[in-house]
């Protein structure tokens, strides 16, 4: 169903150029249909994180798979549940299993868990993630994957966990970051390799601004 000839035979340039487009398209979307909330919030459910536009999840899954292309990934670590679509969908790129965070305890889940604490920007409290120490391990290469960035806690629990297992972190791949939050730069500074397909600089007077 998916090829990865063109993108794979592709020069620089074309890369560049292509992942201009698409995220052309997503910063359109964004501004066709997103909706501020106070201040800080995006609000996106009609095309990504509730109703889902699955041939947009499509294009985001490719513009991952072009920026991690050579790193070599050997799992998606997402947090459940807005990650878990996207992730899925660009996992078929690299052909990779996703893991993703439980934020609820189970009797399904194995006892044997990595845990870290996160700081959940949207309902304003903390919260405990797990994931089974089955499917992580030093052998791994890693790639966090989440809807978006903010102050950077949902990451930054995810790479935790990631250390905890004592596998490599090879980048962190982000739909959209905001950029007036201090998330992206707390991540770049700690050295991570972090990309995201749109950057919102500012949503000041009700109107959306990207980098
Ligand atoms: P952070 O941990 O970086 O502060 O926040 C990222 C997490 O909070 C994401 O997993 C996302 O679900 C949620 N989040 C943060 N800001 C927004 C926003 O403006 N809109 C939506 N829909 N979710 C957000």
């Amino acid at each position: 169903m998916y090829s990865f000839r063109k993108a794979g035979a592709s020069s620089a340039a074309y890369f560049r150029k292509h992942r201009r487009v698409k995220m052309e398209l997503l910063k359109q979307r964004i501004l066709k249909d997103g909706r501020i909330i106070g201040q800080d919030i995006l609000k996106v459910d009609s095309f990504l994180n509730h109703q889902i536009d699955v041939k947009l999840y499509n294009e985001i899954g490719k513009e991952f798979k072009k920026l991690f292309s050579n790193k070599d990934i050997t799992k998606i670590l997402t947090i459940e549940a807005s990650g878990i679509g996207i992730a899925c969908i660009a996992a078929q790129y690299f052909d990779v299993p996703v893991v993703f965070a439980k934020k609820t305890e189970s009797r399904n889940l194995d006892s044997d868990t990595y845990e870290s604490e996160v700081h959940s920007f949207t309902k304003g409290k903390s919260y405990k993630i797990r994931v089974s120490k089955k499917y992580i391990d030093s052998s791994d290469k890693i790639l966090i994957m989440d809807d978006f960035l903010a102050n950077g806690k949902a990451v930054l629990g995810l790479k935790d966990i990631v250390d905890q297992a004592e596998a490599a972190l090879a980048g962190v791949g982000v739909v959209i970051e905001k950029g007036f939050q201090d998330g992206g730069k707390t991540l770049r500074d700690m050295g991570l390799n972090v990309q995201s397909l749109a950057i919102v600089q500012s949503m000041e007077g009700g109107v959306i601004q990207f980098l």
